[in-house]
C-alpha cells in the first residue's frame, strides 16, 4: 500500500472549482434514498475499486451518466471515503476535494434544487 501524499495548495484551489464538487454541494442528500438510483447497481462492484496501477475509466464514464452523481460524491466525502469510484472521481482526485469540501462546508439537505 502506498501513503497518499497532501494535496498541495494549488490541488485544492482547483478542487473547489471542480464541477463535480460544485454539483455535490448543489446534490448533497440528507438521506440515503438516493443509492437506489445509481447506475452501479446493476454493474459488477469491481469495476468500481480498480487495483491502483489500473485505469477507472470505465467506472468513471459509467458515473458522468448516473442520475445521482452529486449526490453520492458528496456522500464519499462526507464519509471521508478513500477507496473506489464514487460520483464519477478518483481517490486521488478525492483527496484534493475532501480539503476543499471541509473547508467550505454546506449545510446537509441545503440543495438548490428544493
Ligand atoms: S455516481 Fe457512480 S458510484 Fe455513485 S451511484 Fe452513480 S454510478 Fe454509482
Amino acid at each position: 500500500m502506498t501513503r497518499a501524499r497532501v494535496p498541495r495548495p494549488h490541488e485544492v484551489q482547483a478542487a473547489h472549482h471542480d464541477p463535480r464538487l460544485m454539483r455535490a454541494r448543489m446534490e448533497r442528500p440528507d438521506n440515503d434514498s438516493w443509492r437506489v438510483r445509481g447506475r452501479c447497481r446493476t454493474v459488477d462492484p469491481e469495476t468500481f475499486f480498480p487495483p491502483p496501477t489500473e485505469p477507472a475509466d470505465v467506472a468513471v464514464s459509467l458515473c458522468r451518466r448516473c442520475p445521482v452523481q452529486g449526490a453520492c460524491l458528496a456522500a464519499a466525502l462526507d464519509a471521508g471515503d478513500g477507496n473506489g469510484v464514487w460520483g464519477a472521481t478518483t481517490p486521488r482526485e478525492r483527496r484534493a476535494m475532501l480539503v476543499a469540501w471541509r473547508n467550505d462546508p454546506v449545510p446537509v439537505g441545503a440543495s438548490a434544487k428544493g
